[in-house]
């Protein structure tokens, strides 16, 4: 007698950087998985970034685009990073995190239960546990915007100034005035011959327009001897970075598990490391909202939550001070407070030490914009 087909053990609904990255790592521990997506063949655009220090040892090197190490910033004086950032080659990130023995659906999901997703066109498909991975959401008060061109290496060069990149370039000269919105250059190898400068809005609520973007990159490559040739290759960055939801409340993963951290707006690193940590748990049956959230990492969060309400109050006047405190502070603490999501005493520590280094003038800031209250 025919049975009913057995449960898939998961259905994972998003096919980003992080619903990709779980599949993948639930396929190999023989997990039986659905995934679900809107348009599953989308090839990824975006030049995503991590640091090296970040990436789990399973993730096949070849995703690699190029390393660079010692990148470049420039706040006050330049000076460099002692850690290695990579930049991937996103369509091999993508091809390697294969997933081909999932069941994959094409469709919009419109209601997730904890064993249950509603497509639009009415299809209810069933699995043990269901994790939302559908990216953040398009509402959220704050974003990052980003303008950037592709160029050659010769013509990049005068950009760099001799480096290899830079991974912030708070240098003054793209004609913003001192009390507008700041912004910086971000500039990095994406291949052997091809370099992305990117002027970039960290955070914004609003944020800088990507017109605004544009129109000071193009300035700032102007003051540097650059003129972008028509028809360039561009990039457009715009999501929210604050978490949709509150930590840990439900099986989400990637930025819509709140993974994105507030005050810089990656999270595909952290999303690629714990894809391990929570396939374990779908395995064994011990997955929960707790899998990802721990209590140090929902505290680390709520401090990167007031080191975001700092970022918003920036402007262009002490943005500056306020990254060349924040790389003049000991490297190990820099590295916490950017990448270490459960790491309370050092990322409070990083904290404390921006502050200790800022003028007074910007210690108000930082102080008002601490004990202010967000609002979403
Ligand atoms: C241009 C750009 C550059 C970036 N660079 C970096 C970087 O260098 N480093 C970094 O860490 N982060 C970067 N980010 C930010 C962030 O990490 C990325 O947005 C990343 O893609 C988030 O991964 P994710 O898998 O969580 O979500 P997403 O990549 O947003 O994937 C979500 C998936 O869910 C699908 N989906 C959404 N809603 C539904 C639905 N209702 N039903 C079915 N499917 C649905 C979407 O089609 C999509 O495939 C960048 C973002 C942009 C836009």
């Amino acid at each position: 007698m025919a049975g009913e087909p057995p449960l898939p053990d998961v259905a994972i609904v998003g096919l980003g950087p992080a619903g990709r990255a779980l599949a993948h790592r639930c396929l190999l521990r023989g997990l039986d998985v659905l995934v679900v997506d809107n348009s599953p063949d989308r090839v990824w655009a975006p030049t995503y970034a991590a640091w090296e220090d970040e990436l789990p040892e399973w993730l096949d090197r070849s995703s690699v685009a190029s390393r660079v190490p010692y990148p470049a910033v420039r706040a006050g004086r330049p000076r460099t990073l002692g850690r290695t950032y990579c930049v991937f080659d996103t369509r091999t990130l993508q091809s390697i995190l294969n997933i081909s023995k999932a069941h994959i659906v094409a469709g919009r999901a419109v209601l997730l239960a904890t064993d249950a997703v509603v497509l639009e066109n009415g299809t209810v498909l069933h699995a043990r546990y269901v994790v939302d991975a559908r990216g953040t959401e398009t509402r959220g008060a704050a974003r990052q915007t980003a303008y950037g061109v592709f160029l050659d290496r010769a013509s990049a060069a005068p950009a760099l100034e001799g480096r290899t990149s830079w991974f912030m370039d708070w240098q003054g000269d793209n004609g913003a005035d001192s009390s507008e919105q700041p912004s910086f250059l971000y500039a990095v190898p994406t291949g052997p011959d091809r370099v992305l400068l990117e002027e970039t809005c960290l955070v914004g609520s609003p944020p800088l327009s990507v017109r605004v973007l544009r129109e000071r990159l193009l300035h700032r490559l102007e003051a540097r001897g650059i003129t972008v040739p028509d028809g360039a290759e561009i990039e457009v960055v715009n999501f929210v970075v604050e978490p949709s939801a509150r930590h840990g409340k439900s099986l989400a993963f990637g930025a819509r598990g709140g993974l994105i951290h507030p005050g810089t707006g990656y999270s595909v690193a952290a999303s690629l490391a714990l894809a391990d940590r929570m396939s374990a748990a779908l395995a064994d049956g011990t997955v929960s909202g707790s899998t990802v959230w721990p209590l140090p990492a929902r505290a680390v969060a709520a401090l990167r939550m007031a080191g975001l309400r700092v970022l918003l109050d920036l402007d262009t006047s002490n943005a500056g001070d306020f990254f060349e405190a924040f790389f003049t502070s000991p490297p190990g603490q820099q590295r916490a407070y950017l990448s270490s999501r459960a790491d309370t005493r050092r990322t409070l520590a990083a904290m404390w030490s921006v502050f200790r280094r800022s003028p007074t003038r910007l210690r108000y800031t930082i102080v008002r914009a601490v004990f202010r209250r967000h609002r979403p």
